[in-house]
């Protein structure tokens, strides 16, 4: 069980499984990425070890500069592909490490308004919780705030949006959550194990902090959606 993430890659989907790797010791049944490819999003997900999703990946390559991947470890479903991560809306794509507890509820409501379930996971909610959101406000930085605060559990999540290329939003409630830099790229993380050898700076989110992740920049917002600084620490490549 493990998440990573990359914005401004032009080999995203190779460096999406190479952080994978490096957080496989953690155990996982299955995994997952996706990129945005001019905007669209793409998803490739396999049952069982890392060397299956490498081979998906190999025989139908994904392209894009920024993406996200997961690392399963089933607590809702069975691990097959349906139920692998990334989930998604049709404009918004999601992993996500933890347990949503009032993932039944929040399933009936969005399926009451006319949402279609493809998974058993209790993650499945929350790309639809953020894409209902996004119809409603402009700043998806604060639609994943409003999906979050709708959420009982536990989290950490990447999402990527359909047109917006050039992040990752990254939020955490109970798990771990980094954010690396390297004069190219960012990097998200569940442990900072998997930007080594790729971050030189990193910083750690704070409990119910929304970070929008730019190649250059992040912007984050605390826990009462005021906007906050995380102590950047520098990393040594020799360690
Ligand atoms: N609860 C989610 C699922 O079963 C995430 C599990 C995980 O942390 O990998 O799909």
């Amino acid at each position: 069980c493990g998440i990573f993430g990359v914005v401004n890659d032009k080999r995203a989907s190779h460096t999406l499984l190479r952080g994978l790797k490096a957080l496989e010791y953690r155990g996982y049944d299955s995994a997952g990425i996706a990129t945005l490819q001019k905007g669209n999003i793409s998803c490739r997900r396999a049952p069982g070890k890392l060397v299956n999703l490498e081979s998906v990946v190999n025989e139908w390559p994904l392209s894009g500069a920024t993406g996200i991947a997961h690392t399963r470890w089933a607590t809702h479903g069975k691990p097959t592909e349906l139920n692998a991560h990334p989930h998604r809306a049709t404009n918004v794509a999601v992993v996500h490490n933890g347990i949503i507890e009032n993932a039944d509820e929040l399933r009936e409501q969005l399926k009451a308004s006319g949402v279609r379930f493809f998974s058993e996971t209790d993650t499945e909610v929350l790309p639809h919780l953020i894409a209902l959101y996004l119809t409603q406000c402009e700043d998806p930085a604060e639609a994943v705030r409003y999906a979050i605060n709708d959420v009982k559990g536990t989290f950490a999540l990447a999402i990527i949006i359909k047109g917006i290329e050039d992040q990752i939003i990254a939020t955490r409630r109970g798990s771990p959550l980094v954010v690396g830099f390297n004069v190219d790229s960012a990097f998200i993380a569940s442990d900072m194990v998997a930007t080594s050898g790729m971050a030189d700076e990193i910083l750690y989110l704070e409990e119910d902090d929304v970070a929008v992740v730019r190649a250059d920049s992040v912007t984050i917002t605390d826990s009462d959606g005021f906007e906050a600084e995380r102590q950047r620490v520098k990393v040594d490549h020799d360690l």
